[in-house]
């Protein structure tokens, strides 16, 4: 609102203005009342100028002040600046022309008038700021001007002024104290509603901009929620995803995803048997059908059609993919997820995943539970209390109950074995610190009959070490038992005499001479050979002569002492071995053997028979103290008693050494036969069972004496042995036989073994094993077509030796056999030590066998015993047709006697060799 004119006395009378406008603006007044004194009192123009210079200057700082003082101006006040230049002309046009014309003078006053009164509208301020140093100027040009006319001029234009002002002002009425206050108290009201209405604009401002600020910052809460659950949810999709990853991974799955409809098949894994990751629909049929293996391609095809008809919503496959050059498990399962409108399947996902292992365990399962079903041993399974979790059929059937019933119960309460508490303990132990026990066990079956029964229970543990389980197998050896007892007997004791046997007096004579170099306890050996016997045989005949051998034996026994050891070691030959205690008297001892057998007389078949017989005594230590030597001693006194008659007792003596003319005979003609080449070799071929054919012989030497005729070896290898000329003459016989077998290969007669025998002596020779290589390289002969053979005792009597020698010669490829067996006095367990390939049973237990049950039963188990041990077994001395059927159905292998041939020359043998491949296989006899 513009400021009334009215208010203009006021202001000069300072009323309105603030104290410092006021002494500004009465400065500025006596300042210029001062300089215009000062100036009426020079008279000088000039000084006018400067004074309304001055003036001007001040006017301006004062309005300035107003502006910049910190009082804003109200804006229609403004306008104060064209007044400033108003003034600022009027100053310019008085200071430098005050000698101007009056027409000039005029034209400024006109032009300042004007300004002024333009500035009327806008103010106060500005007009007192204009109008006060402009009339002030006027006045003083007026003073100063010379002429009366523009004096009267300016008085004019300056009373024109003065009244403009005043008639245009005359509305201005001096306010009473009332109007005043009233007025004064409507500004208050005007300033209070004003303030009011500020203080609710502002309030409803501060209200908007509160409300937008919550709007904003819910919006905001709002927006960073939607963030963080965004956030979340991607965070937990990523994290699921990577599980999902993660899990596929680790469990070696393969994905397949098959876009049917657009064709377009995906798989994770398998690209190594299933090509690429991405294919399309034709290839993956195409690659199924070449991969999948041929057994298994027509389920696949069918079930996965099935499948894309919509007929499966689902199905699981195991086949076989190629891999490599093998073929490998797969497990294929997958779900139709999407189902077109025509029922046929959209999309189908799955899995695969490699069940190699899986399918091998299975077989594996499947191939322990059909042994655990159909074994011959009972196998059961134990919790770790001992209770029974599962038995197999064979179990059941030894402990004669069902399976059924044992389930659940614990084994050593069932148990009967004597002492069960006891040995269960034991074997509790035995599980827990070894974790495995085997062992005989008596057991009672539950129809109440004790059996013995092997027992090895092995315990399972996991993989703490902590025992779960206890698996355990059982055998029923009631039968092998018996077996076993009776091969025992058959093998030490004569069954005829209830003696002990050969091969029992062996071991004896054994013992008691390790007695002796141990306890220097000497002993004498006391041979005993019924004259003439062969004619009582003949005579008589064989029961006879057996009733005979009884009789002979119980007067022998009954003349013994207990802890002398007697036996029958041959047909009507005994032994006995007697301690020698420093007062006895061996003479005597032999004389009363002699007459226990000859004083009184035998019946026979209602006859009564005198019986003679030559007694040989060697003496343990001062004849020998070598267990060959002494049997040998003993035989040659026997036979010294014999040559003398017979009737006797010979007491073995050191001249009894040349006792044979005719073995030193032979002994010197031997030597001459090598270089004669009175020496041949025979074979004795041995038919293979089973394939009906001669495949194999043995080279038996001959002695082709000038005078003599054929000589057996019988008679001569011990004395070669002997004097040593054993060497040259195996080595003969070893070059023979390999050379002619390879020949005879050669000469298209298949594929050929040759048995070469062996004596103690040729083992012993160094640089054996280099003989052997050597002739089997020499004669290109196959090394496993040469077999050699050799004797228990032989391996027995110097077994660490013989051992390696044995393994050496199998290193190089060739077959160890031992020959005799049974007679020798190894014992059984020895022998799967040994390293051998064939055993061959001793004549002595064919012959007469198809009439003897024992002999059937030594036989039988020999062959069983050797079949166990994966050893060949050749029978010898097989004459009849009877014992080859028994043989063949006992399982032997080989069978070698005169039944198929005896012992031919090599001329004959070929001949034989010629015949049956030409013929085909011989008939089997
Ligand atoms: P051996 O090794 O036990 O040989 C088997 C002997 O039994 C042979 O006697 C053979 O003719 C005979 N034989 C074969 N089949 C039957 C049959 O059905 N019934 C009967 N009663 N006898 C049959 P041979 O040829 O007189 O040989 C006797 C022993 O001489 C051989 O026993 C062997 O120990 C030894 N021998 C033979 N040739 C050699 C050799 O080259 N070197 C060595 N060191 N010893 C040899
Ligand atoms: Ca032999
Ligand atoms: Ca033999």
């Amino acid at each position: 609102m513009p400021v009334s004119y009215r208010s203009i006395f006021p202001l000069l009378l300072s009323a309105g203005l603030q104290a410092r406008d006021r002494i500004l603006f009465y400065g500025a007044v006596l300042c210029t009342a001062f300089i215009a004194g000062l100036l009426a009192l020079q008279g000088s123009p000039g000084l006018i100028s400067g004074l309304s210079f001055c003036l001007a200057v001040l006017l301006s700082a004062y309005a300035l002040g107003m502006s910049s003082g910190g009082r804003a101006l109200p804006p229609d006040q403004e306008v104060f600046v064209p007044s400033l230049l108003a003034l600022f002309l009027m100053i310019l046009s008085l200071s430098g022309h005050h000698e101007t014309t009056l027409e000039y003078q005029a034209g400024v006053m006109a032009t300042s008038m004007l300004l002024l009164s333009l500035s009327r509208p806008f103010g106060a301020t500005v007009l007192l700021s204009v109008a006060v140093p402009f009339g002030l100027g006027m006045l003083a040009l007026i003073y100063e001007s010379a002429s009366p006319a523009s004096m009267a001029l300016a008085f004019i234009i300056y009373l024109a002024l003065c009244a403009y002002l005043f008639l245009s002002k005359v509305d201005y009425v001096p306010e009473d104290a009332e109007s005043r206050s009233q007025r004064m108290k409507q500004m208050q009201l005007e300033c209070d509603r004003l303030q009011a209405e500020l203080i609710r604009r502002e309030q409803s401002f501060e209200r908007d901009i509160e409300e937008q600020t919550k709007y904003l910052r819910d919006a905001n809460n709002e927006l960073s929620q939607q963030i963080a659950l965004r956030k979340t949810i991607s965070d937990a999709l990523v994290k699921s995803q990577t599980r999902l990853t993660q899990a596929i991974d680790a469990s070696h799955l393969g994905l397949i995803d098959w876009d049917i409809v657009a064709g377009q098949f995906y798989q994770s894994a398998f690209h190594e048997q299933f090509g690429d990751k991405e294919q399309s629909s034709a290839q993956v049929i195409e690659t199924l059908k070449a991969v999948v293996h041929p057994d298994d391609y027509p389920e696949v095809r069918d079930t996965i059609n099935a499948c894309l008809r919509g007929e499966l919503e689902s199905y699981s496959l195991r086949y076989r993919v190629h891999n490599a050059d093998d073929w490998l498990w797969i497990e294929e399962c997958c779900k139709a997820v999407d189902v077109g409108a025509d029922g046929r399947a959209d999309r189908i996902l799955g899995t695969r995943r490699n069940i190699q292992n899986e399918m091998k365990r299975d077989e594996q399962v499947r191939l322990a539970k059909s042994v655990f079903d159909h074994t011959s041993e009972g196998v059961f399974v134990l919790d770790n209390d001992g209770a029974y979790l599962s038995v197999n059929p064979a179990y059941a059937r030894i402990m004669g109950c069902d399976a059924d019933r044992l389930v659940g119960k614990l084994i050593h309460s069932l148990s009967q074995t004597p002492q069960r508490q006891e040995i269960y303990q034991r074997i509790y132990q035995s599980l827990r610190e070894q974790g495995s026990w085997h062992g005989e066990l008596l057991e009672k079956r539950l129809s109440g009959d004790y059996f013995p029964q092997w027992t090895q229970i092995n315990a399972i543990t996991d993989s703490h070490g902590e025992i779960k389980y206890f698996a355990g197998m059982v055998a029923d050896i009631s039968d092998r038992k018996k077996q076993d007892e009776k091969l025992t007997y058959l093998l030490n004791y004569d069954d005829l005499t209830k003696l002990a046997n050969r091969v029992q007096f062996q071991d004896q004579l054994h013992r008691a001479l390790m007695r002796y170099k141990d306890e220097q306890r000497p002993f004498a050996l006391v041979l005993l050979d019924i004259d003439r016997f062969k004619q009582f045989n003949d005579s008589f005949g064989h029961d006879a002569s057996d009733k005979l051998l009884r009789d002979i034996a119980a007067r022998l026994t009954g003349s013994v002492q207990k802890v002398d050891i007697l036996a029958r070691v041959g047909g009507n030959e005994f032994a006995c071995i007697v301690e020698c205690s420093p007062t006895f008297e061996v003479e005597k001892f032999a004389q009363r053997l002699f007459k226990a057998v000859t004083t009184a007389h035998y019946e026979i078949d209602g006859h009564e028979v005198m019986l003679s017989c030559s007694v040989g005594v060697v003496l343990v230590p001062e004849d020998t103290q070598d267990i060959e030597t002494l049997m040998r001693y003993g035989a040659l006194a026997v036979q010294k008693a014999k040559y003398h008659g017979g009737n006797q007792i010979q007491r073995f003596h050191e001249s009894l050494k040349s006792f044979s003319r005719r073995r030193l005979e032979m002994e010197h003609e031997l030597r001459k036969a090598l270089s004669n080449d009175e020496l041949e070799v025979y074979y004795q071929p041995k038919l293979d069972i089973k394939q009906g054919r001669i495949t194999s012989y043995e080279a038996l030497i001959r002695w082709v004496h000038p005078s003599l005729g054929v000589i057996s070896p019988e008679e001569f290898v011990n004395i070669a042995e002997e004097n040593g000329l054993i060497t040259d003459l195996g080595a003969f016989v070893l070059e023979r036989a390999c050379s002619q077998t390879q020949s005879w290969m050669q000469d298209g007669y298949g594929k050929l073994h040759v048995s070469v025998n062996l004596s103690a002596r040729q083992l012993k020779e160094p640089g054996f094993t280099a003989l052997v290589a050597n002739t089997v390289e020499n004669t290109a002969l196959p090394a496993e077509c040469l077999e050699l053979e050799l004797t228990e005792s032989v391996i027995m009597e110097d077994t660490s030796s013989a051992f390696e020698l044995l393994k050496t010669l199998r290193e190089q490829g060739i077959k160890i056999s031992i020959d005799d067996f049974g007679t020798g006095y190894s014992s059984l367990s020895y022998l799967k030590e040994l390293p051998v390939d064939t055993l061959k049973i001793d004549r002595a237990f064919v012959d007469g066998m198809e009439a003897s049950p024992e002999q059937q039963a030594i036989v039988k188990a020999i062959v069983v015993l050797g079949n166990s041990l994966r050893l060949q077994v050749v029978a010898e001395g097989v004459e009849k047709p009877q014992q080859l059927n028994m043989l063949a159905e006992y399982g032997c292998d080989l069978i070698q006697g005169y039944h198929v041939s005896k012992p031919l020359t090599a001329a004959e043998m070929q001949a034989l060799l010629a015949q049956q491949s030409s013929q085909g296989p011989l008939a089997a006899p």
